[in-house]
Formats: C-alpha cells, sequence, structure tokens
C-alpha cells in the first residue's frame, strides 16, 4: 500500500514546526520531509535536518533539473519540496509530512488529490503578530513581510481538510497525531483488507473460508 502524504501548512509563527516536531517524536510511521531552502540558518539549526541550506545557484539548478515536486518564494527566499524524496517514500509504503507554505500546499494538492491537508492557524491575528516578535528570528523587513503574507494564507483555509488552531501546543500535538492516525485507518486506504471480505455474504450460513 502507498503511503499517504500529509501536508502541514500556515502562515509563519503559528506553530506549525514545533507542532510538527512533537508529533513526529511520538509517531513511528510517518517521517518528514526536510525541504532545500536559500534562507540563512538561524541559531541551532542544523543541515540536512531542519532543512538542506544552498545557495541561490544550487537551487537555481535543482529547479532545472526537476528535483522539485513544488518550490516557492516564501517570504523573499526560496523553498522546495524534494519529489524525488517524497514519491520513492510513498511508494515503499512511508508516510510523509511536509512544512511548507500554503501556496506550495496548493501547488501539491494540484498533483496529488488524495494526499491530506492540514491548516495550522493562530488563535488570532493579534497573537499571531505577538509571536513572530517574540520569537526574534527574523529582521524587521522580514518580520513585516511574514505578517504581511499571514492575511493572504489565512484566507485560503476552505481549501485544507483539517484546521488546528494552535491554543496550546501539547493540545495541537495530539490533535496532528490524531490526523495522521485517522486517515490510515479509513475504510477508503484498506482495500486489501476489505477486499478479503468482499464475498462473504454469499457464504453466510456456510463455513467461512481459511
Ligand atoms: P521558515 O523560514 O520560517 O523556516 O519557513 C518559512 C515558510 O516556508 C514556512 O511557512 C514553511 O512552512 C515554508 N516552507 C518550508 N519548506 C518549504 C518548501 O519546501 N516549500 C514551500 N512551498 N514552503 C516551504
Amino acid at each position: 500500500m502507498e503511503g499517504i502524504l500529509f501536508v502541514m501548512s500556515g502562515p509563519s509563527g503559528a506553530g506549525k514546526t514545533t507542532i510538527v516536531k512533537g508529533a513526529l517524536k511520538d509517531l513511528e510511521d510517518v517521517e518528514f520531509s526536510v525541504s532545500y531552502t536559500t534562507r540563512p540558518r538561524r541559531v541551532g539549526e542544523l543541515d540536512g535536518k531542519d532543512y538542506f541550506f544552498v545557495s541561490k545557484e544550487e537551487f537555481e539548478l535543482l529547479k532545472k533539473n526537476g528535483e522539485f515536486l513544488e518550490w516557492q518564494e516564501v517570504h523573499g527566499n526560496l523553498y522546495g519540496t524534494s519529489k524525488r524524496y517524497v514519491r520513492s517514500k510513498m511508494k515503499s509504503g512511508v508516510n510523509v509530512l511536509l512544512d511548507i507554505d500554503v501556496k506550495g500546499a496548493m501547488n501539491v494538492k494540484r498533483q496529488i488529490k488524495e494526499a491530506v491537508y492540514i491548516f495550522v492557524a493562530p488563535p488570532s491575528f493579534k497573537d499571531l503578530k505577538e509571536r513572530l516578535i517574540n520569537r526574534h528570528t527574523e529582521e524587521k523587513g522580514d518580520l513585516e513581510k511574514r505578517i504581511e503574507d499571514a492575511k493572504y494564507e489565512l484566507s485560503m483555509i476552505s481549501k485544507f481538510d483539517y484546521l488546528i488552531v494552535n491554543h496550546d501546543v501539547a493540545q495541537s500535538v495530539k490533535q496532528l497525531e490524531s490526523i495522521i492516525i485517522a486517515e490510515q485507518i479509513k475504510v477508503s486506504r484498506r482495500k486489501e483488507f476489505v477486499g478479503k471480505y468482499k464475498f462473504y455474504k454469499h457464504l453466510s450460513g456456510k463455513e467461512e473460508s481459511k
């Protein structure tokens, strides 16, 4: 059976990355797709774990070679999802989780309809602004761009399957884990098991086959 693709999206500062990290710690059957970016590395970030940090030239080359499932310019930097990683993991039955911006998510949706689209929203716009300011990871211009971009991103919630409003990280992690677990046990995704019993109604009253 193919792995399921989970696409997490929402404005910068809503807490997506923290929620993703929390869920990945608890769940064994889902893997994180590490994106490529031209954004400078933040303190504490690891190359190959948080992102593959590349130059603009390297990014352009990857793009030219068709290595991206999707790519976007987000808040002035380039970000891209590895097509090779996502496709090969899914093919081998591994569930994959993406943490990407809303435009990127909509691009993936045009290609992979059966993926699961999850939006992470802040409790309020005021709250989002405060979180972005208080985390001190952006320069002023970049911060303002992220706040401005959040307006468009929040207007796109209706395009998603699930909404996590991040009041409390522990609760949000639980909600993401619930989505991941529930999606795996959907009847529509369990064709093999369902198929085994498809013709049992003809056997009712008779001895069941092995
Ligand atoms: P940050 O710079 O804060 O790590 O990420 C900025 C935004 O870029 C976030 O919304 C994050 O989800 C998004 N992002 C990260 N990787 C990718 C990617 O591969 N593609 C797209 N479209 N967005 C990404």
